[in-house]
């Protein structure tokens, strides 16, 4: 039975409720796959993470930001200033 098939879908379907499926494009995406942990959060550089916002967009204006310093899907410390690939406005 091959699990990382699963991963894989699961994996893909957090990307498209994030709404960064386009964004990321087929080999970023094959890349965040491949770096996935248990908790299914990628790494920072799989992100494109950044510790200046981009533009207005910034973590502490994401849906995926979890205050004070954590996001739900990036690992790591994330600053409310910092910014990645898989930002979404909050609404
Ligand atoms: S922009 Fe959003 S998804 Fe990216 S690290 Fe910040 S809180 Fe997480």
């Amino acid at each position: 039975m091959n699990t990382g098939r699963n991963d894989c879908r699961r994996i893909s379907r957090r990307v498209a409720l994030t709404g960064t499926a386009l964004a990321l494009g087929a080999a970023a995406a094959a890349t965040v796959v491949s770096q996935a942990t248990p908790q299914e959060k990628i790494s920072q550089a799989d992100a494109k993470y950044q510790g200046t916002p981009k533009g207005d967009q910034r973590c502490d204006g994401c849906m995926l930001f979890q205050p004070p310093n954590a996001c739900k899907v990036v690992q790591g410390e994330i600053s409310p200033s910092g910014w990645c690939q898989l930002f979404v406005k909050k609404t």
